[in-house]
């Protein structure tokens, strides 16, 4: 990779941000694509968020990926946001205008619904309500995508009153942690959207057994690849999906919004992924 004085610069920023693969996948386009274009982390403490947005303003940087747990000040901080930011009130992408102004967007439900579309064919979010596990940004992305596409939306979160916020958006149900089981009676999918197992902090062990036997068992969580909740899922026969086909298909509509044009169709960036992932 060559840095020349045009290089366009966009990066990711959240807390704790080393573990990120987003710069793996971004780099791996640039270089296949032969765009004169760098992606970077960005590591800011709780406080900073705001001042770095502020900082970029101008356009310096082209554009930010944004992951936890600043996607809700990410919609706050920004000018003008798309219809999916608004629905979801948070945003994973930030695009910076010359003109000062900051866009907000969110791609993570378009992952979300790339990755039951590779992973769980034939799914269909309409035919029976979707679990959603976490009532954080990454929620938030989540049951705005799957309202949009016709699902009814049941929120649990160790929370409850963020659950039934979230949950009241669209017109969804919310039921605490405890009471998870009832939730995933006759869904059509379960998806955790927590952080729980993140930092070595808390483990959700999740009543999957009360699920229909065709239901999808999703989880955000990418690292390990398998995680405890997929391999319990698959133990039971459930069609599981991973969070690295999230991840990927959030950040090829985030490529395009940085850079001005779709990532190439030919690198293999899960299996770049993979790699790192296997250590
Ligand atoms: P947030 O910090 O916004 O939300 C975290 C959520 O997790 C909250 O609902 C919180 O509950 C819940 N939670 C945290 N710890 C526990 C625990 N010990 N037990 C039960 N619930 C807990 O995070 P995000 O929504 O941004 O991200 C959530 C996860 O999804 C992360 O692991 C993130 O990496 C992943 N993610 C992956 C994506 C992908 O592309 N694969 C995209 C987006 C997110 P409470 O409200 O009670 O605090």
């Amino acid at each position: 990779m060559r840095i020349s004085g045009a290089t366009r610069v966009a990066g990711v920023v959240g807390r704790p941000i080393a573990h990120s693969l987003s710069p793996v996948l971004h780099n791996a386009w640039l270089a296949a694509a032969a765009i004169d274009g760098v992606y970077v982390p960005f590591s800011v403490t709780p406080e900073g968020f705001g001042d770095l947005v502020r900082a970029l303003r101008g356009g310096s940087v082209a554009g930010l990926n944004v992951t936890l747990p600043f996607k809700e000040e990410a919609l706050a901080l920004a000018d003008t946001a798309s219809p999916r930011a608004r629905a979801a009130q948070a945003a994973n992408v930030l695009v910076f205008g010359e003109d000062g102004g900051v866009h907000a967007d969110n791609t993570d439900g378009m992952g979300l619904l790339a990755a039951f579309a590779e992973q769980a064919a034939g799914f269909d979010p309409a035919a029976a309500p979707v679990a959603i596990l976490g009532a954080g940004g990454g929620a938030r992305g989540a049951a705005a995508a799957f309202a949009e596409a016709g699902a009814k939306v049941r929120i649990v979160n160790r929370t409850l009153a963020k659950a039934e916020a979230l949950a009241a958006s669209f017109g969804g149900r919310a039921y605490p942690l405890d009471r998870a089981a009832e939730a995933f009676e006759g869904v059509g999918a379960v998806v955790n959207a927590t952080s729980a197992g993140l930092a070595g902090e808390g483990r959700l062990d999740l009543p999957l057994s009360a699920t229909p036997a065709t239901a999808v068992v999703m989880d955000m969580v990418y690292k390990p690849l398998k995680t405890p909740i997929l391999a319990a899922a698959e133990a039971l026969g459930r069609r599981t999906v991973d969070g690295l086909a999230m991840l990927i298909g959030q950040a090829a509509p985030s490529f395009e919004a940085f850079y001005g044009r779709p990532p190439p169709a030919d690198v293999d960036v899960r299996a770049l992924a993979l790699q790192i992932l296997e250590g």
